[in-house]
């Protein structure tokens, strides 16, 4: 999810949008919500009508607290949808706003960007978010168009038009069997490509009760962490934010983490479908984590309910005394829910798959981590943690 917390102590409602449902232009092998399409066997367009984006932004709008609102635009591919959609929700935007600050975050693949949609997002102050998973090969391992051709290089024009308009952007990448091998390339590539903001996402997906192929095993999950960690501590902090180290940073001293997987609760962030329904999460769009339609209940009814009440507590209340008792739990807090798969050695349920990844993850960080957060207590800049010597380091 392409995010931009605007302060690490508040949490407003927040709904992101699908306005074009699971719909595609890509077929990524990988993909969690292509599936989604049989959702809803009968409908032939998946696509929001203009009836219900002016529902949505006015309910939505007249439901936030804060003076500052967020909007994200997801999909499947939301650039499906016509620009003409877009201008209309900033229009929307504008006349439910009451004078507050709106932000709008779009999670694209980027193969449709033209002149035309950056100038659009330019003008507009929307933050991109590209999905790319690396390098030319590593990308197209498994990101491929609708007839199994490789999407590498209609991204990076996408990414070179972000560029040519100035337009803010930041890269989502999906760690997977074949780049968890080279993370070191995989984060060149980026900061070659001059995307500072860097998110990644590790696949943890089962078919039928068996790991696919392209899911990571644990151990490599905590290696990739800590190779790409070894070169930002040195050289990067304040110039790349990756926002894995800036969640376990937050932990570490008692924020708000950026990443939902590493925070203590779920719930926050729902997700509306191209025909009003509403679910708990975009990882849980399931019609047993179905909240409601915006037709029959309001978002507050839906996201303040019992049922996401229960779904956002769940993720502690579910948690094996593992976790409990782990030295790193307020770091890690079990991770997602989607991914606890595995059995702890005591063959109680629950335990996180990535487990022993992020526990030697966060075994190796936590020297850093503990200077950093000296530092800022101190009010100095955690930047300082590039002239910590890794020979201080005791795992090295
Ligand atoms: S279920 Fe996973 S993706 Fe969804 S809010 Fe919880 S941690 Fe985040
Ligand atoms: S590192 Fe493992 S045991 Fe510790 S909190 Fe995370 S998933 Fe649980």
């Amino acid at each position: 999810m392409t995010e931009k917390t605007f302060s690490p102590f508040a949490r407003p409602l927040y709904v992101m949008l699908k306005p074009v449902g699971s719909t595609c232009n890509l077929r990524c092998n990988y993909c969690y919500y292509l599936e989604k399409r049989d959702l809803y066997p009968h409908d032939k367009e998946f696509a929001m009508s203009d009836e219900l984006l002016e529902r949505f932004i006015e309910q939505y709008l007249n439901s936030q607290t804060m003076p500052e609102v967020l909007f994200t635009w997801h999909g499947g591919e939301p650039l499906i949808k016509d620009i003409a959609f877009f201008r209309k929700a900033l229009h929307l935007q504008k006349k439910y706003g009451q004078g507050r600050r709106i932000e709008n975050t779009i999670q694209t693949n980027g193969t449709l960007l033209n002149d035309e949609w950056c100038s659009f997002f330019k003008d507009n102050n929307f933050l991109v978010g590209i999905s790319i998973d690396g390098s030319q090969s590593l990308h197209d391992t498994y990101r491929k168009t609708r007839d199994g051709k490789p999407s590498f290089n209609q991204v990076m024009n996408g990414i070179s038009l972000l560029k040519k308009h100035k337009v803010e952007f930041n890269v989502m990448g999906v760690v997977n069997n074949k780049n968890v091998d080279y993370p070191l390339e995989f984060y060149h590539f980026f900061k070659q490509i001059e995307a500072h903001y860097i998110q990644f996402t590790p696949i943890v997906e089962t078919i039928d009760g068996a790991l696919t192929p392209w899911s990571i095993p644990a151990e490599k999950w905590g290696n990739f962490l800590i190779t790409i960690f070894k070169e930002w501590v040195k050289q990067d902090v304040g110039r790349y934010f990756i926002q894995y180290f800036d969640a376990t940073l937050a932990n570490w001293v008692g924020a708000q983490p950026g990443v939902c997987s590493l925070a203590k609760t779920c719930g926050h962030a729902g997700v509306m479908e191209f025909n009003g329904d509403v679910y708990s999460c975009d990882h849980y769009v399931f019609p047993n984590y179905k909240l409601g339609n915006i037709y029959s209940n309001t978002l507050v009814e839906m996201m303040y309910s019992e049922k996401q009440l229960k779904f956002g507590a769940d993720k502690h209340e579910t948690l094996p005394t593992q976790c409990l008792q782990c030295e790193y739990f307020f770091a890690c807090n079990g991770e997602c829910p989607k991914n606890r798969i595995a059995s702890t050695p005591t063959g109680e349920p629950n335990l996180n798959y990535l487990c022993r990844g992020y526990h030697k993850f966060f075994s190796y960080v936590a020297p850093y981590m503990d200077f950093m957060k000296t530092e800022l207590m101190a009010q100095r800049s955690p930047a300082n943690v590039m002239q910590l010597k890794l020979s201080q380091h005791p795992n090295n």
